[in-house]
């Protein structure tokens, strides 16, 4: 989703800065971008729709300034144009925003009324020109920041430069927005890698804080109890450690990810996570491959562990009816932390009093801080828009508070049969990782326009993410169905030569899933069987063959295949694998 930069430095060098920084916020999509700088006084804007090197052409890298903002904008109101593009300027004020306002028409039409004239379709240009006519009414940019809250329905993050005014201010309200501190300079940003190539160190802004910044940086109405993170991963923004692309190294850092969280959560016969059997409804929230994550660990307690679970795609759970008791939880997956479906859900379960516990990446994010509890992925930013290793690190997390369950109700007796698996768990992650088949198989089903996927139970929830990587980077229609299900509508589509990937590795329903392979089949279908279980049938023109392993540790082997499928269909058909169009990283709009 958008991201906004912004830079008040001492020395005169934010140009270049400024840009490098924007770069680093490219992985969460867009579709244009603009950069405001003060030149000789005057604020001088300049935008541009497409990538930021088409943007780049257009600046005179040579101009000295001190001071800055910059954008790259996820439309939501308006199309993706010149004119659109942010930032956005009226009267005094030049912005950049991050968010939707809600009641943009109906300021719009007042402050038509007042005679201000908007050129392009956003509600940010909405908020400059609100912003100028209260600063005119009240003579005081503070009291106008203050009162922006009063007026504005919605999320937003902003950036925003006044005329005659070198200061740098920023608000934000339910978007994400950061201070960075370095010795020199200050900055605002969406997130932390985007500043990281000259400051480790920053601030995590909460809703309704107004941010000032001239020689120093002041925080209102409160800057005591704001806490100075240091940022201390050794990771590297530029570095895809020589692969093609960040999606690639994302698959491949999954082994030592996955290792990592299993032998640091399971010591002995302990494991350190917290204690569910307390909870008799749990409810499990999130959005796309977050929403697949519960998806699996639904299966995953109620096959092995015994409790039901319900998962939920938060977009619909907060304007849905729920029903709690004094034993619910609810459990909230995303990899921003930022999700704002997800965050919205939040508040509403907290405000009912019900416990949350977040299963997040990004620390100090704001499920992370708004939740009662929270386990952190510790995957290392994800640059790729399409997730891989914040799915397997989310699918880790959930397997290992299912096996807790499980062990603490005495359905398993002890641990060792899943510690021997996890001692070798990334040998067999590598080993999967780098079979060179998908090539093959891709290559046979890359020009295809459907592609289809079943499976029954917990390998139709896996095969929903398989299907959805596809679709992400590839642009290649593709629909999953329990296998049972396809008879009953969707076999209509099938036609000679339609790719069916099946999924099959829950032991207890193999024949009737190959019964439905074998119904395909026999109406032209190409079917590739991925699978772990001892099994051929006629039916079957491509087997991808994966070792057995412990049922709480399945899925996130199971899921390896399918990335790499859709990774090297996306690849074969010339796609921007880790910017696929349209798509935002982390969504921070509903
Ligand atoms: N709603 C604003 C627009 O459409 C901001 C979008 C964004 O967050 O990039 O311009």
């Amino acid at each position: 989703m958008c991201g906004i930069i912004g830079i008040k430095s001492s020395d005169n060098d934010v140009i270049k800065k400024t840009l490098n920084c924007l770069h680093h916020l490219e992985y969460r999509g867009y579709d244009s971008s603009g950069i405001a700088y003060l030149d000789h006084d005057k604020i001088k804007i300049i935008k541009k729709k497409g990538r930021i090197s088409d943007l780049e052409e257009k600046i005179d890298f040579s101009c000295e300034t001190n001071l800055a903002i910059a954008h790259t904008r996820w439309a939501t109101n308006g199309k993706a144009n010149d004119t659109n593009a942010h930032p956005h300027h009226m009267g005094q004020v030049t912005l950049v925003h991050n968010g939707i306002i809600e009641n943009a028409a109906i300021l719009k039409k007042e402050l038509e009324k007042k005679n201000y004239h908007f050129k392009s379709d956003t509600d940010t240009e909405v908020i400059a020109a609100l912003l100028d006519d209260m600063v005119n009414q009240t003579h005081d940019k503070m009291e106008a920041l203050k009162e922006l809250k009063t007026k504005l329905v919605g999320s937003y993050a902003l950036g925003i430069l006044f005329d005659n005014d070198d200061a740098l201010y920023a608000v934000k309200k339910d978007s994400p927005l950061i201070l960075g501190l370095d010795t020199n300079s200050y900055f605002i940003a969406s997130d932390v890698p985007a500043i990281l190539d000259y400051t480790n160190k920053y601030i995590v802004l909460e809703d309704n804080d107004i941010v000032k910044i001239d020689t120093t940086y002041h925080i209102y109405p409160e800057q005591a109890s704001r806490k100075i993170h240091h940022f201390t991963s050794s990771y590297s923004l530029d570095d895809k450690d020589g692969f093609a692309h960040y999606m690639l190294k994302e698959i491949n850092e999954q082994p030592g990810i996955i290792y990592h969280l299993l032998s640091k959560y399971l010591k002995n016969d302990l494991i350190d996570l917290p204690d569910l059997t307390i909870y008799q409804q749990i409810d499990i929230v999130g959005c796309g491959s977050a929403y697949h994550t519960a998806l699996v660990a639904k299966t995953l307690f109620e096959e092995y562990s015994d409790t039901k679970v319900s998962a939920y795609v938060a977009s619909e759970y907060r304007y849905q009816k729920n029903f709690y008791s004094s034993n619910s939880i609810v459990i909230f997956i995303s990899q921003s932390g930022e999700t704002a479906d997800t965050l919205a859900c939040v508040r509403q379960v907290k405000e009912k009093g019900i416990p949350s516990l977040a299963i997040v990446n990004t620390i100090s994010s704001s499920i992370a801080r708004e939740c009662d509890n929270v386990i952190y992925l510790e995957a290392g930013p994800e640059i790729a828009v399409a997730t891989t290793k914040a799915y397997t690190a989310q699918i880790t997390i959930l397997s290992l508070l299912a096996l807790k369950i499980s062990y603490q109700k005495g359905l398993i007796t002890n641990l060792d049969s899943i510690k021997k698996d996890i001692r070798h768990i990334k040998e067999v992650l590598i080993h999967l990782i780098n079979d060179i088949n998908y090539i093959k198989i891709a290559k046979k089903i890359y020009q295809r326009r459907d592609i289809f996927f079943i499976g029954r139970l917990i390998d139709y929830a896996i095969a929903l993410e398989g299907s959805l990587k596809l679709k992400e980077i590839s642009y290649i229609h593709s629909e999953t169905y329990p296998a049972g299900e396809l008879k009953h509508g969707t076999i209509s589509l099938i036609e000679d030569g339609s790719p069916v990937i099946s999924v099959i590795t829950y032991d207890k329903i193999i024949d009737k899933t190959i019964s439905n392979i074998e119904e395909v089949k026999a109406r032209g279908a190409y079917n590739i069987v991925l699978t772990n279980q001892n099994i051929t049938s006629k039916a079957f023109d491509y087997v991808i063959q994966i070792p057995k392993v412990n049922a709480f540790l399945n899925p996130i082997i199971t899921i390896i295949p399918l990335q790499l499928l859709a990774y090297y269909v996306a690849r074969l058909n010339g796609c921007d694998i880790d910017k696929p169009r349209n798509l935002a990283k982390s969504v921070t709009v509903e």
